[in-house]
């Protein structure tokens, strides 16, 4: 019997949601916080971990309280050369994790309104991601994401501004709180994305009042290809077979901050829920050095024995991250049969 967390670190693994803001780790945080000359409210690790802590015992207060966390953290950068630090840390780590692909999610506006020019951002985004694939052969794509609490207008002129850079950012999103009907204000920035060939895809977060209308109306409005979260779509039949229709994947966090909340262990069944009527749903890590959550095999290692998720379903949960992946048809065919090709020598020295 092969033994299921060796077999979930050592498997190939793509990574589809992953936020770079939320990959800093503490040391590298500490470094450019004192390059920068930013106070940060901790004086250790241990200190930024219990700062995430607070309000997790309660549900309603997560995304806030996470948020802020978030913005002490993403708030210490201001130079190209803190963005290819960080872009190259968490390709680094992608070696460990045996991830092979990843999409990851950057957020301009937050650098942008701290000083940093849009062409020193991505400059250094990019520096660090052409080193760090080059050095550990991990295939990397970008997605610009804009947060939706925040105007329009300014999404659009980003997205203007950023033309030049077209080809090296393959889609964009929507994250940050959620506001209400959030999907109908943002309608203009996705038909110019559209138009300008990126591919389409948007945070709907978990439990979030109007959970289920930000769903339909990212399809219907938005017309997104992917949907980040997503997963309150099991409530209703029609939204399930429309995700399985149009082949719209989702990508799940089961964060081990989830597990510790009260609705934990029905994210988990809503995950596997939706994997069981065939809609394609990976899971991810978010934001890993955030939650505390851990990297991604950590969190695919917690998300199994939390829900208690077979061999077979865990198999299925991370095949399906190549299967949502932004990429050409024949890369996707060459990924899976590696995938496969893995899965069935673990399997024979299983036995
Ligand atoms: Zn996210």
């Amino acid at each position: 019997m092969i033994n299921i967390d060796n077999y979930i670190q050592a498997m190939p693994k793509a990574e589809l949601h992953v936020h770079i803001e939320g990959s800093i780790e503490p040391e590298l945080l500490f470094t450019i916080a004192e390059r920068n000359q930013i106070q940060l409210p901790y004086e250790t690790a241990d200190d930024i971990l219990a700062s995430q802590n607070v309000g997790k015992t309660n549900p309603k207060q997560n995304l806030q309280s996470f948020i802020e966390c978030l913005d002490i953290s993403r708030g210490v950068l201001r130079t190209a050369q803190d963005y290819e630090q960080i872009a190259y840390g968490y390709i680094r780590r992608c070696r460990d994790e045996n991830i092979v692909y990843a999409e990851i999610i950057f957020d301009p506006q937050q650098g942008m309104r701290q000083g940093v020019e849009l062409n020193a951002l991505l400059g250094g985004l990019f520096a660090g991601s052409k080193a760090g694939s080059q050095e550990f052969g991990i295939e990397v794509q970008w997605i610009m994401n804009f947060q939706r609490d925040w105007p329009l207008q300014d999404a659009l002129n980003i997205l203007h501004a950023a033309r030049p850079y077209r080809d090296q950012i393959v889609g964009i999103g929507l994250d940050n709180p959620e506001h209400r009907d959030f999907p109908k204000d943002f309608a203009p920035l996705f038909t110019a994305a559209r138009e300008d060939g990126y591919r389409l895809t948007s945070h709907c977060d978990v439990n979030i009042p109007n959970s289920l209308e930000h769903i339909k109306d990212c399809i219907n409005i938005l017309g997104v290809e992917r949907i980040d979260h997503g997963v309150n779509s099991i409530e209703d039949d029609k939204v399930v077979l429309q995700l399985i229709e149009k082949g719209i994947p989702l990508t799940a966090c089961p964060t081990r901050y989830a597990f510790q909340s009260t609705t934990s262990i029905d994210d988990l069944e809503m995950m596997k829920g939706l994997l069981d009527q065939g809609v394609i749903i990976s899971l991810n890590s978010d934001d890993p050095a955030q939650f505390g959550s851990g990297w991604l095999s950590q969190t695919l290692i917690e998300a199994q024995q939390a829900g208690n998720f077979s061999l077979e379903t865990m198999t299925k949960f991370m095949r399906n991250g190549f299967s949502s992946a932004w990429i050409p048809a024949d890369r996707k065919a060459t990924y899976l049969a590696q995938f496969d090709k893995t899965h069935q020598s673990l399997m024979m020295e299983g036995e």
